[in-house]
C-alpha cells in the first residue's frame, strides 16, 4: 500500500516582475502519528545544540542538461544552510548523473524516471527542464510525504523544474526535502484549520506551534514585498499574521529562507526514525582520474606522439574496464574529434597505473597550435565520486617549418612514403600519378589541398625494387611537381 501524500508544488508567473510559489493537489488525510516525547527531546537538543551532525547522501540526476553543475553546488550550499538547524548536512553521493530523457515530466512520468534511475539508500533528486501537474500547469516540482513507520523506500525522491523562479535560493529543493522529512505546508487545512490564537496549533494546520496560522500566501496580492498585506481573518475573526519567510509556505521563493525550530525537530525526528539506511558516506564509488607528466613541445605532422598518462582509481577496489578516448582540437574551447579509442583495465586493489599511448596525428594537421585531450569514461558509464578530474588536456604546436617546401620521405622506402607540399598559391584538386622508368603508369590517386600545407601517405609496398617518378598535377592551376623515389625490397 502506498502510504504517501502527494504534494505538488506549482510555480507560475504573474506579469513578468514577480513570481509566486504554490503547492496543490492531495493533502494528508490524517494527522501524522509521531512520537511526541521524542519530538520534544529532539527539540530541546536542537535548541541547546547538543546533537551530532549527520550526513545524508543525495543522488542528483540531471535530465537533458536541465541545470549545470554550478547550479547544483549552489542548491546544495543553500539547503545545507537551511537544514543546519536540524544538524543535517546533505552531500552528493557520487557525481551528478547526466541522463537523456524527456523535457517535461508529469508525476506519472516522474515515477517511471525514478524507478529506472534510483540509487538505493540515497535521496534521489531529479532536475528536469519542466514539470507539469498532468493537467497542463507548470510545476516547480513535487515530492511525497512519507507515511510514518514507512516500510518501503521507493518513493523517496524529489523532482525539480529548472524554470527560472524554481531555483531561487535553493528553496524548491529545500521545500521538497521538507516534505520528504514529513513537513506539511504552513497553511495545511486537511487536518484542521489552525487558529490565529494558537489554541489548536499542535493538532491542526501543519501541527507546529511556532509557525503562525497561515491563510495560504500563494494567492495574488496577498504578499507585497515579503509582507502579508491581505488582513484576512480566521474563523474566530482574528487577523492572520503569517510568516512569509517560512520555506514550507507558499510565499514567493525570493522571500522564503527558514524553517522553525519545531519544523527542524520534525526533520531530525524523521531522519532518525524513517531514514536509518540512508548513506552517510559514499566513498565506495570509484573516482577515475587522469594526469600526465609528458610535456609536448613542437612536433611535425608526420611524427608520432608518445604520451604517458597516469590513470588513477581513487575509489574502492573492484575490477573496472573503463573506456578512454583521445581527442584533437585546434580550438581550446572545443574537445575536437576522436583520434584514438582505448580501454583501461583496473584490477582490484590497483590504484594507479601508467599507460603510454602512441598517437598518430592526422597528416592533414598543418602548422598550428593543438589541444590533445584524454578523457576517461567519456560516456559517463560509471557512477563516480567526481567527474571533473576525468580529463587532461595538453597543448602543443605542430610546426612543419623544418620540412622543405616539397618533400617525399623516407626515400628510399620499402613500403609507405609521405608526400609534403607547402605552397599557398596552389590549391584544389590534384592528381598523383606514379610511373616506372619505362613510363608505365603504376598508381594514380586524387587529393584535395585546401590549406597551405598538404601532407599525405602513399603505399607502394607492392612495387618491385627500382626507381619511380611521382607526378603531382594541380588541375585548376595547370601546375605540376615531380619527384623521384627509390623503392627497395
Ligand atoms: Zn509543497
Amino acid at each position: 500500500m502506498r502510504l504517501f501524500f502527494s504534494i505538488i508544488c506549482l510555480y507560475f508567473s504573474i506579469g513578468n516582475m514577480s513570481a509566486q510559489f504554490a503547492c496543490g493537489t492531495a493533502s494528508p488525510e490524517s494527522h501524522p502519528d509521531i512520537d511526541r516525547e521524542k519530538f520534544e527531546i529532539i527539540k530541546k537538543q536542537l535548541s541547546q545544540k547538543s546533537i551530532s551532525t549527520d550526513s545524508v547522501g543525495l543522488t542528483i540526476h540531471i535530465i537533458n542538461n536541465a541545470v549545470d553543475l554550478t547550479t547544483i553546488r549552489n542548491e546544495i550550499t543553500s539547503i545545507n544552510n537551511y537544514f543546519s538547524g536540524a544538524n543535517l548536512t546533505f552531500f552528493t553521493c557520487g557525481a551528478p548523473r547526466f541522463i537523456d530523457g524527456a523535457n517535461d515530466y508529469s508525476p506519472i512520468d516522474g515515477d517511471l524516471l525514478h524507478q529506472q534511475n534510483q540509487v538505493l539508500n540515497t535521496i534521489n533528486v531529479y532536475y528536469v527542464n519542466t514539470v507539469n501537474d498532468g493537467a497542463g500547469s507548470n510545476l516547480c516540482g513535487y515530492a511525497f510525504i512519507p507515511g510514518f513507520n514507512l516500510e518501503e523506500v521507493d518513493d523517496r525522491y524529489a523532482i525539480i523544474s529548472s524554470l527560472g523562479g524554481c531555483l531561487i535560493g535553493g528553496t524548491t529543493l529545500a521545500h521538497e526535502l521538507g516534505h520528504l522529512y514529513g513537513l506539511l505546508h504552513t497553511h495545511e487545512r486537511a487536518v484542521g484549520i489552525e487558529l490565529v490564537d494558537g489554541s489548536n496549533c499542535s493538532t491542526s494546520g501543519d501541527t507546529f506551534c511556532d509557525t503562525p496560522a497561515d491563510p495560504n500566501l500563494g494567492r495574488t496580492g496577498v504578499v507585497e514585498g515579503c509582507t502579508y498585506v491581505a488582513r484576512e481573518v480566521d474563523p474566530t475573526g482574528k487577523i492572520y499574521t503569517p510568516n512569509a519567510f517560512n520555506i514550507m509556505s507558499y510565499a514567493p521563493p525570493r522571500c522564503t529562507n527558514m524553517f522553525s525550530l519545531e519544523q527542524l525537530a520534525m526533520v531530525r525526528l524523521i531522519h532518525e526514525t524513517e531514514y536509518p539506511n540512508v548513506l552517510t558516506q559514499c566513498n565506495f564509488f570509484p573516482d577515475f582520474e587522469v594526469l600526465t607528466n609528458t610535456s609536448l613541445n613542437q612536433i611535425r605532422s608526420d611524427q608520432q606522439l608518445s604520451v604517458d598518462y597516469i590513470f588513477e582509481n581513487l575509489g574502492v577496489q573492484d575490477d573496472f574496464e573503463v573506456p578512454v578516448f583521445i581527442y584533437l582540437s585546434d580550438n581550446p574551447s572545443e574537445q575536437g574529434f576522436i583520434i584514438k579509442k582505448d580501454t583501461i583495465s583496473f584490477s582490484a586493489f590497483e590504484g594507479q597505473k601508467m599507460e603510454t599511448f602512441d598517437i598518430d596525428l592526422p597528416l592533414n594537421s598543418s602548422s598550428n597550435t593543438y589541444y590533445l585531450t584524454v578523457l576517461i569514461d567519456p560516456d559517463f558509464e560509471f557512477l563516480e565520486l567526481e567527474e571533473t578530474n576525468n580529463l587532461f588536456t595538453l597543448e602543443f604546436r605542430i610546426d612543419n617549418q623544418a620540412l622543405a617546401d616539397e618533400l617525399i620521405f623516407p626515400n628510399p622506402t620499402s613500403g609507405d612514403f609521405k608526400l609534403f607540399i607547402r605552397d599557398a598559391t596552389i590549391a584544389n584538386t590534384f592528381v598523383v600519378s606514379i610511373y616506372d622508368t619505362d613510363g608505365r603508369l603504376r598508381k594514380r590517386l586524387e587529393g584535395f589541398k585546401n590549406q597551405d600545407e598538404y601532407f599525405t601517405e602513399i603505399d607502394i609496398s607492392e612495387f618491385r625494387e627500382g626507381l619511380y617518378i611521382i607526378d603531382v598535377f594541380f588541375i585548376k592551376h595547370d601546375e605540376r611537381k615531380t619527384f623521384k623515389i627509390y623503392k627497395t625490397d
